[in-house]
């Protein structure tokens, strides 16, 4: 499976926390991730993760294509809903992005770990006879 994280700045450290909670099923799939969230993870973690351009510099576009490319199977966006800062990616378009292509989608760390789990226990398997 194809799995994409992004994290706006003051949910880095919580994206780099649930990755290394969850470092052993994330080790099984693809990683991608926008260039910050993708440095700080897999310098904690070890993960091997594509990265993108930082979000500031286009890196939430390249992952908007990705998307729209139906490469992605799950993507975690850990998103500031209080303390947008202006240089971060717009999320509006990400998320209706994923709504277009029917991608499950966790904007908080409840939802993130409901996913990992139906990601362990293979619920998300039929994603891939989609590409
Ligand atoms: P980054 O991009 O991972 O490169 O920081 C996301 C963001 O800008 O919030």
């Amino acid at each position: 499976m194809n799995i994409a994280l992004i994290a706006h700045d003051s949910k880095k450290e919580l994206m780099v926390q649930f990755c290394i909670a969850y470092c052993g099923v994330l080790s099984r799939h693809n990683i991608c991730a926008t260039g910050t969230t993708g440095k700080l993870v897999s310098e904690s973690t070890g993960l091997q993760i594509q990265r993108f351009l930082s979000g500031s510099q286009g890196g939430d576009q390249q992952l908007a294509s990705s998307i729209s490319c139906n490469e992605i199977d799950l993507l975690m966006f850990f998103r500031d809903p209080l303390h947008p800062k202006a240089h971060e990616p717009n999320d509006a378009n990400l998320l209706r992005l994923c709504d277009v292509h029917n991608i499950p989608l966790a904007t908080n760390i409840a939802t993130a770990e409901a996913l990992i789990h139906a990601l362990e226990r293979g619920d998300l398997d039929w994603r891939e006879y989609m590409h």
